[in-house]
């Protein structure tokens, strides 16, 4: 019942629970698909977020088919048909362009989608609520909960804080979940650090109206390069939301030894200065000012699990080396961290949580280790040209190496994948 004071009506306030069986902290990709899994198996979960949905996300908006496999396992088929759906990529580079379907996979559909992270986000987070999750917007969590927490290795819970407000609150919980993104202080906190021998990438995106929004394929052009012309090791994108807006990004590698000298801007400027004129994209189309951000891959954050939390995400370090995806495995290792979480507080004991690093190895270990070795060396601008410039005229290697990089090959296809990868492996030897 709202309250009347003179003239206006003052919100009620709201109440921030003190305890909760597991406790979310952020309410991206990670976050939100663990209290959605949690909520719906009827689990008491409440998620702190600390911005208010609708919210922006520096992001390129791509949604492979991992990642709808997972919105639709959430209930969101009928949303999502909203939204700009795409049939594959178009690959562009020296001057030959090449169409690739997604491949059929009998776990995973053949589309994906386009979808801004405000809408995404708001969508899946609201999808948790609906289920029973506590959503709580506005609400950071400045640190773990208990003086040993605050040592370091714990976390009994939260201390929060409501946007504009100095007063803080703690909310205890037997599992947290750790879903702050790649910048996670909360992990921090807790003693995770990246593991530097991993690549990491970096990306930068801005948003332009187009002509050709409404394209039903998305564009990524392999032959990234500076003002002075020389090819950089990474690629440039071209995404169509089909609202008379595209999202258009590059993205590099640390494994590139020059990659701390890039001026990222002026790299997507670049791009944009050489990108198909069809796109129509210059300064006069762009819709403000373009954002980046780097990306933690190949679980290279550590360590995800401790005895009373798991981080998942960005957090976790997940991102896919191969491709720069992370929404897809944020929402995996959510759901991953969820079943770990649900049977600690079934068993009343976290010694369960000890197994959950060995199932993310277990699902991802090689295939993200294989990945990083292999972005090892496409850090080498020769290798990247030479493979690239070879397979744009192999349309059978293109499509290997589009089911390779965004993990969608069936389990009857690992052999011929392993030898896709062998003929990879040695056409990168060769440029060396
Ligand atoms: C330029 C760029 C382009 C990208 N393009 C793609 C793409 O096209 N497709 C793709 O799959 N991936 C892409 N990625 C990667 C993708 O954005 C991330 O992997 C994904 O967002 C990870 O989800 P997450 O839930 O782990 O973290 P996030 O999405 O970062 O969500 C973390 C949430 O936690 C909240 N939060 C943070 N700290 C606190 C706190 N203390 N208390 C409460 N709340 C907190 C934040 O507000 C945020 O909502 C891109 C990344 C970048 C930088």
């Amino acid at each position: 019942m709202p309250v009347f004071a003179d003239d206006h009506v003052i919100a009620p306030a709201r109440v921030i629970p003190r305890s909760c069986e597991v406790l979310v902290i952020g309410a991206g990709p990670s976050g939100s698909a663990a209290a959605y899994w949690l909520a719906e198996a009827g689990f008491d979960v409440v998620v702190v977020e600390k911005k208010h949905f609708p919210r922006a996300k520096t992001c390129g908006d791509g949604l492979t088919p991992r990642s709808v496999r997972q919105l639709e396992d959430m209930g969101l088929a009928d949303d999502l048909s909203r939204y700009h759906r795409f049939e594959g990529l178009r690959a562009l580079a020296y001057g030959r362009e090449l169409l690739l379907r997604w491949p059929r996979h009998p776990d995973f559909g053949d589309y994906g989608y386009i979808i801004t992270r405000a809408d995404l986000d708001a969508l899946v987070a609201r999808r948790a609520e609906k289920v029973g999750a506590t959503l709580l917007e506005g609400c950071e969590a400045i640190g773990p909960l208990g003086a040993e927490a605050r040592a370091g290795g714990r976390a009994e819970g939260a201390v929060v804080t409501e946007h504009g407000s100095e007063v803080s609150h703690e909310i205890a919980a037997r599992v947290v979940i750790v879903a702050d993104g790649s910048n996670s202080r909360f992990g921090r906190a807790l003693g995770a650090t990246r593991d530097r021998a991993v690549p990491q990438g970096l990306a930068i995106r801005g948003y332009y109206s187009s002509p050709r929004h409404n394209e039903s394929w998305i564009e990524s052009h392999l032959d990234l390069r500076d003002e002075s012309g020389s090819v950089i090791p990474g690629y440039g994108w071209v995404f169509p939301l089909g609202d008379g807006r595209v999202n258009v990004g590059i993205g590099i590698l640390s494994t590139f030894e020059r990659w701390k000298e890039m001026n990222t801007t002026r790299l997507l400027q670049c791009f944009v200065e050489r990108a198909p004129s069809s796109w129509c994209l210059g300064p006069e189309s762009a819709l403000g000012e373009p954002t980046g951000g780097r990306l933690p891959m190949g679980l290279s954050v550590g360590p995800r699990q401790g005895p009373d939390y798991l981080l998942v995400g960005d957090a976790g370090g997940s991102i896919n080396p191969f491709n720069g995806e992370g929404i897809a495995y944020g929402y995996e290792t959510g759901r991953i961290a969820a079943s770990f979480a649900a049977e600690a507080v079934l068993a009343n004991d976290n010694r369960v949580l000890a197994g959950y690093d060995a199932k993310l190895a277990e699902n991802y270990g090689l295939y993200f280790k294989t990945a990083s070795a292999f972005m090892g060396v496409m850090g080498r601008p020769d290798v990247m040209r030479a493979l690239v410039s070879t397979g744009m005229y192999s349309r059978t290697l293109m499509e290997w190496l589009l089911r390779i990089m965004s993990n969608l090959l069936r389990t009857d296809e690992i052999g011929p994948a392993e030898l896709a990868y062998g003929a990879i492996s040695r056409l990168v030897r060769s440029a060396g």
